[in-house]
């Protein structure tokens, strides 16, 4: 059914019912709360869905997401490239009273049926898959290069540091 960009909301009933796949993309720019931490609101969230009949509540949504965002690296302050992905299995239901009786190890997502929202099923958990602090995965050289090659003195702080030790 669907594929390429998706609409902000999807009609989920349809889907269970014809066992279909939802398949395509949505802009990193739509979720408002996630784009904020972000470098820069470029590029888009990949994502398939599938939705399976449960017992209780009215449907699971299984599925997985991915994006590649561009972040501040916290030690050279420079952007920085991540891949995230998160895995989606959800429990839909109908009342807050029916998500508080869902088992604690089930997510769950009250849904104004039959539309589901796509930004409000995945923008926690992408916010949460960041990283604290982050960092380039290895030290940050060739930046340091670029920024420092003029004025940073590898030897200045070293003689600094030996200066203190005799001191100690
Ligand atoms: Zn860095």
């Amino acid at each position: 059914m669907l594929s390429g960009p998706l609409p902000e909301s999807v009609n989920f009933v349809e889907y269970l019912d014809k066992g279909a796949s939802l398949q395509g993309f949505i802009p990193l720019s739509r979720f408002v709360r996630f784009r904020n931490l972000l470098a820069s609101e470029e590029g888009e969230i990949d994502l398939r869905l599938h939705f399976e009949e449960v017992g209780s509540g009215l449907a699971r949504v299984v599925g997985a997401a991915s994006a590649s965002v561009e972040l501040f690296c916290q030690n050279c302050l420079h952007v920085m490239t991540l891949q995230v992905a998160i895995d989606v299995n959800t429990r839909l239901v109908k009342s807050d009273s029916e998500l508080h009786s869902l088992a604690e190890n089930i997510d769950g997502m009250v849904v104004d049926t039959p539309r589901l929202s796509l930004t409000e099923l995945l923008e926690d958990d992408l916010i949460l898959v960041l990283p604290m602090v982050p960092r380039h995965d290895v030290p940050c050289i060739e930046t340091l290069k670029i920024v420092g090659s003029e004025t940073r003195r590898p030897f200045a702080d070293l003689s600094k540091l030996l200066l203190q030790r005799e001191k100690d």
